[in-house]
């Protein structure tokens, strides 16, 4: 059995298993996966070699996926096996203690806010948004609405509220930096207000590095309050880089245009700093390497930390048929723009939270390094 793996085994694995998913042979192993919400999902977090990554595990491609993890032992590792050979041993974080409190009213915590990846907690502060209750503007990808239909999250959590999960969620479980996004609420300020009033609650009980995700709001002042309120870093999401892609992909945010995006991303790198700004790009829309790669460069001129990760087909959604990128795609997508990062010293590591520091949507992180 392969079970120290070497860089580029561990890398190679890594993407495959992010591009074709994992098949479960007991599906109850470790923390619970997630399905539906805001940005990625349907996956589960799974450690490969040390490093926690999300691998879609409900989607139709990985109920095809070459990979199946077995039955993890009492030492807590499951047997990944390719083809039915064994290729490296894995493990699934356990299960946070916190999932089992609830609030005073009884909203259990997990419906909250979520562990993702090993010590991140992940709030969708509100779970509805202006784009998604028209077909005709909804983001293609986006499954936002269907965990609040199937009673597994609530439509708006208060600020006293995640404050009262994240004491809890650093105390029992130690979780070290906090992803608050959002669903757009209007056309002004798209969800910083919310957001200032989530952080400043949380910061208020416990010292937790906080990202704050939202489109970019009309007036870029919001940037002065959300670090003001407690947001350490932020994340305004392209998604995709090409006007006709995302005007296909994502009808709705598609109207705010990639020049807006770049004028706000210098406004808040000047606010939040260098690295402290970043974006999600999802491989697999309808993206050319080239177009990802040249808005990359851009984006690490402007500081800002381009968060590539591949596209998974969550079900429910218009795109759940679609076929992810392949893994030989992705990594030399990866390999390049880890290159790019480690030479404009503008790795992941520098992030104090988010996305980019937690890293376990995409395998780029382990791209950075040499
Ligand atoms: S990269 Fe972001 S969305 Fe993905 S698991 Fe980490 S915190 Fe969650």
């Amino acid at each position: 059995m392969l079970i120290d793996l070497q860089t580029t085994q561990s890398r190679n694995l890594i993407a495959e298993l992010q591009s074709l998913g994992l098949r479960l042979a007991d599906p109850g192993s470790g923390a619970p996966s997630r399905r539906g919400g805001a940005g990625p999902s349907d996956h589960k977090a799974v450690t490969v070699d040390g490093k926690t990554i999300m691998v879609p595990v409900h989607t139709g491609s990985a109920a095809r996926s070459p990979f199946l993890a077995r039955a993890a032992g009492d030492d807590g590792f499951a047997v990944l096996e390719r083809e039915g050979r064994a290729v490296a041993r894995i493990a699934f974080p356990p299960v946070p203690r916190y999932y089992a409190l609830q609030t005073l009213d009884g909203i259990p915590y997990w419906k909250l806010a979520t562990l993702h990846g090993r010590d991140v907690l992940a709030t969708t502060v509100l779970q509805e948004c202006i784009r998604y209750t028209n077909r005709r503007t909804r983001c293609q990808f986006c499954a936002i609405g269907e965990s609040l239909a199937a009673g597994r999250t609530v439509a708006r959590k208060t600020p006293e509220q995640l404050a009262e999960v994240a004491r809890a969620a650093v105390r029992l479980d130690g979780v070290k930096h906090a992803v608050l996004t959002t669903g757009t609420p209007n056309v002004t300020d798209r969800g910083a207000a919310v957001l200032c009033e989530s952080a400043a609650a949380i910061k208020r009980v416990v010292d937790l590095p906080i990202q704050g995700q939202c489109e970019p709001p009309d007036d870029f002042a919001w940037f002065e309050r959300l670090h003001a309120s407690g947001v350490d870093t932020l994340g305004m999401h392209l998604e995709a880089v090409e006007e006709d892609v995302r005007a296909r992909a994502m009808p709705g945010k598609a109207k705010v245009p990639v020049s807006y995006y770049l004028e706000a991303f210098a406004a808040a790198v000047r606010v939040f700093g260098r690295g402290q700004v970043s974006t999600y790009i999802i491989a697999g829309l309808g993206d050319s390497a080239e177009s990802i790669l040249a808005m990359s460069r851009t984006l690490i001129e402007l500081g800002v930390y381009p968060f590539v990760v591949p596209l998974v087909p969550i079900g429910g959604t218009p795109l759940e048929h679609a076929t992810p990128p392949d893994s030989a795609f992705m990594r030399a997508l990866l390999g390049e723009l880890g290159g790019m990062l480690r030479e404009a010293r503008l790795t992941s590591a520098e992030s104090k939270a988010g996305c980019g520091r937690c890293g376990a949507c995409s395998s780029l992180s382990v791209f950075e390094t040499a």
